[in-house]
């Protein structure tokens, strides 16, 4: 089985990373597995900019083709905030994403539109001397006034899916993994590694 990296520890990440891809015969490494400890600074102004940046620091580190994964939260009347800063948004709070969708509520005070969404970029690169691939995609739904259950991570207990009507905190794991922006990313990326292989 080839070896691809996955840019990040996140266990919720790589666990969904995995079952996408066990389908197309790539064993998911972690920086953990192969004890690699760099943590580069997110200095983009984008999605794909910041999920280029891990990439192409964890391929030039390990030798291996990676995939690295930037993802934000944004919520509609808040300009799309917290967005590219929804974990530096949570770190505000000492990662207590409690605190963190309490205080995003706050914000929207009585706005009508409570419309809210993820979104995911992956970013495939082979090696650090070629061009970086993106796949690209959105879970939409709302921002919940009060959490609802404990399922997933980060902003999940917060957020309505509109497409399967359910509060992401109540959702599986099989569910959140078949619906999700990262999945719906991932499927892209499988899709193409699947053409790939043909050729
Ligand atoms: P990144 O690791 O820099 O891409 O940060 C993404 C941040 O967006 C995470 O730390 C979470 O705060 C939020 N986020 C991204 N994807 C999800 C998800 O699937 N559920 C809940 N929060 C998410």
């Amino acid at each position: 089985m080839s070896k691809i990296l996955l840019a990040s520890n996140n266990k919720s990440k790589l666990a969904e990373c995995r079952a996408a891809l066990s389908e197309c015969g790539y064993e998911v490494v972690s920086p953990f597995d192969l004890g690699l400890h760099i943590d580069p600074e997110e200095t983009g102004t984008t999605y794909r900019e910041n999920s280029y940046i891990k990439a192409l620091a964890f391929a030039s580190a390990s030798g291996l083709p990676v995939i690295s994964d930037d993802s934000g939260f944004e919520v509609e009347a808040l300009g799309g905030r917290p967005g590219l800063f929804s974990s530096r948004f949570a770190a505000d709070y000492d990662g207590d994403y409690e605190r963190a969708g309490r205080a995003l509520n706050d914000m929207l005070g009585d706005s009508p539109s409570r419309k809210a969404k993820f979104h995911c970029c992956i970013c495939f690169l082979k090696n650090p001397g070629e061009e970086p691939l993106y796949f690209e995609a959105d879970f939409p739904g709302t921002l919940l006034p009060k959490s609802s259950g404990h399922g997933g991570f980060g902003y999940d207990p917060y957020f309505h899916s509109d497409e399967l009507d359910l509060d992401m905190g109540l959702a599986s794991p099989e569910k959140k993994n078949q619906y999700s922006h990262r999945a719906k990313a991932l499927k892209k990326l499988v899709e193409y590694l699947n053409r790939a292989g043909e050729q």
